[in-house]
């Protein structure tokens, strides 16, 4: 039988504190359960986080958007979170998607679907701030008040080693080796995920041989609320809208022209991009910073391990063509979070194989989707040969003249597809 330290055991433990470990921190941070002595109290989780949030290195909270689908509002809204990130939203009301050169062209609207929007357009740094401002509120301070959540960081994890009972794991954080144990510990430590390498999890991964430049700009007309995804011969190039009439820019490249791009100065950068885009939204004025990330898709080849389930980018990492990454994690984080909860309530182990088994069940055919929406969507519009250009004309004009194809488009934008979980509904946990 293992020993628990009962400083340092936790019920939870959550490597990575980037938007999907956050998030999943925040979804459970008013759970209550019934411990040995038939005392209440609330659930202890630690988060361990390799970077601190301001840090110019943090990967999560870049300079990049997430649009957000209206099925992540609903999860936000259950988790008690979207009153304190909506300041920092702006809503997509039409999704305008097009082929440049080509006649095809389809318009989602949030009237048609009959919801205040079909999505909303936040910065990573605003998410990454509100989450870790829930996080603080409830984290282990030098006050003398009993906070549920410990947060570890800076910190990193070393080493992990499983039995029947108990997860333990060596963190280094702040140059101590410290070793905490948990029931359930949760991989959320995106597509280099040292959880797996040292559960020797492999993952599947392809490169797209593109690379996405982002950042944002001016226009010289208002963006209505209107999101563009353009399909040019080189990969899809989106225009998001975002507050101060900006506009997120994700222009898919070759790795080669990214790189070209990126080194070109303000003026010539505008000029190319106007070029591509069209004046449909004036003449634009201002860019911000630059930055370049190369495209693949990647699957873990499992993704539940004796007491360790995996979420987020470590599980799956999709192209960003359809906006759909964050919002396929944050799934996870309202299925795994959902599972938590029932077991608790039942008395259960958090941590048991059926738990796990269950969650990977509830993920599988989600994921599928996503996988396939994505993909398919890149390989046909990064493709410039006539009779596939002609053709996804045509999809495109199909998918605008038969409502239910559009329905079908919108629902899955929306992140509204297959099975809901309770969040997600817009119910509590
Ligand atoms: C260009 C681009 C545009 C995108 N646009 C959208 C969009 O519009 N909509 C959308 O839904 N998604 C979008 N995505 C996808 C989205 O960014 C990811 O799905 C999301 O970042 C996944 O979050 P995560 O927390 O799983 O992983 P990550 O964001 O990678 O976070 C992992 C966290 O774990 C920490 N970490 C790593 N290793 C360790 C360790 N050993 N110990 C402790 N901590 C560790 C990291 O510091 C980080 O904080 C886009 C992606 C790209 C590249």
């Amino acid at each position: 039988m293992s020993e628990k330290n009962t400083d340092n055991h936790f019920d939870l433990i959550i490597i990575g504190g980037g938007l999907a470990g956050a998030s999943l921190a925040c979804a459970l941070q008013d759970i209550s359960l019934q411990d040995n002595t038939s005392q209440q109290r609330k659930l202890k989780i630690a988060v361990v986080e390799a970077f601190e949030i301001n840090a110019d290195a943090q990967p999560s909270y870049d300079d990049r958007t997430v649009a957000l689908s209206y099925g992540s509002r609903c999860i936000f809204e259950s988790m008690g979170l979207w009153s304190s990130l909506q300041p920092y939203a702006e809503a997509i009301n039409t999704i305008h998607i097009s082929d440049r050169g080509h006649f095809g062209v389809t318009r989602l609207t949030s009237e048609q679907e009959g919801v205040e929007a079909l999505g909303y357009v936040l910065e990573n740094r605003n998410i990454g701030q509100q989450l870790y401002a829930t996080i603080n509120a409830n984290a282990n301070t030098n006050t003398n008040k009993a906070q549920n959540i410990s947060l570890f960081c800076p910190a990193k994890i070393v080493a992990l080693q499983q039995n029947e009972e108990i997860v333990t794991v060596d963190i280094s954080a702040n140059g101590k080796l410290l070793q905490l144990s948990g029931n359930l510990l949760v991989a959320a430590d995106g597509n280099n995920s040292q959880v797996m390498q040292l559960l020797n999890i492999g993952s599947s991964r392809k490169s797209y041989q593109q690379s996405a430049l982002i950042t944002n700009i001016t226009p010289g007309k208002k963006h209505e609320n209107v999101a563009y995804e353009r399909f040019t011969e080189t990969g899809p190039l989106a225009f998001l809208p975002m507050t101060e009439n900006r506009c997120s820019v994700v222009w898919t490249l070759t790795p080669e022209q990214a790189d070209y791009h990126y080194a070109l100065d303000e003026n010539e950068f505008l000029e190319q991009l106007q070029q591509r885009f069209g004046f449909r939204l004036g003449q634009f004025k201002k860019v911000g910073k630059r930055q370049i990330y190369p495209l693949f898709l990647q699957a873990a080849t499992q993704m539940v391990h004796d007491r360790v389930a995996i979420i987020g980018n470590a599980a799956h990492s999709v192209h960003p063509v359809a906006g759909q990454g964050f919002n396929l994690a944050l799934r996870d984080v309202a299925s795994l979070a959902e599972l938590i909860v029932d077991a608790l309530r039942d008395g259960k182990d958090i941590g048991s194989t059926s738990l796990l088994e269950q969650y990977v069940a509830l993920r599988e055919d989600d994921i599928k989707r996503v996988y396939r929406f994505t993909d398919v969507l890149v390989k046909t519009f990064s493709n410039s040969i006539t009779p596939v250009a002609h053709m996804r004309s045509l999809g495109l004009l199909m998918v605008d003249v038969i409502p239910d194809a559009k329905h079908q488009l919108a629902i899955q934008s929306m992140g509204l597809g297959g099975r809901l979980s309770r969040l997600n509904r817009g119910l509590p946990l």
